[in-house]
């Protein structure tokens, strides 16, 4: 068994559990061949996969079961129906990730819903969806290559204390030397 499939499962709750490593075993019973040794990822719980398959079973040395339920699998109707596909855990998994998050479509009817959920959540007035830098914002996430990273709240504080602070001594540097500025503020 591949070593760091032995590390994490030493780690599991089952497999911290467990005195010894049941992974490292020798197999001599000849349906092995057929099989995977895998474990759950929640709890380490082992488990054999079938190579044709991938259907899984208890693993024999979970409770002393011994082989004869994979010998009945391999030799039985439901796996040989399906092993016509050629299935082994590598096609699967590479099957599982173009198969998994789709990329959500999207639909007008999705967008308004969005918009609504948006303003009603976080109690915004509705003239927001009029305001020329909500369409502004919109039109720079359109341009990110892939979904933009929203920054963090800390991020955007410090990132406004460091506009301000540029645009001050940029306006400073634009002032004669000497001269004075007024600043009147109604708030
Ligand atoms: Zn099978």
């Amino acid at each position: 068994m591949n070593d760091g499939f032995c590390e994490w499962w030493r780690k599991t709750e089952f497999g911290s559990r467990m005195k010894r490593t049941i992974f490292e075993n020798k197999r001599q019973a000849d349906c092995w061949r057929h099989f995977h040794q895998v474990a759950g990822i929640q709890d380490g719980t082992p488990k054999v996969m079938c190579k044709q398959c991938c259907h899984v079973l208890h693993h024999p040395a979970d409770g002393h079961r011994g082989t004869s339920s994979m010998r009945k699998h391999i030799q039985g109707p439901s796996c040989r129906r399906e092993s016509s596909q050629g299935n082994d855990i590598r096609t699967l998994l590479q099957e599982k990730a173009h198969s998994a998050p789709q990329k959500a479509t999207f639909t007008h009817q999705a967008w308004i819903e969005g918009v609504i959920s948006f303003i009603t959540a976080l109690r915004l007035p509705f003239q927001l969806v009029e305001h020329p830098q909500f369409h502004a914002l919109i039109k720079i996430a359109r341009l990110a290559p892939s979904f933009p990273e929203i920054p963090s709240a800390y991020t955007v504080r410090r990132q406004l204390r460091e506009m301000v602070q540029e645009r001050q001594q940029s306006l400073l540097l634009r002032l004669p030397k000497g001269a004075k500025l007024s600043i009147a503020l109604d708030c």
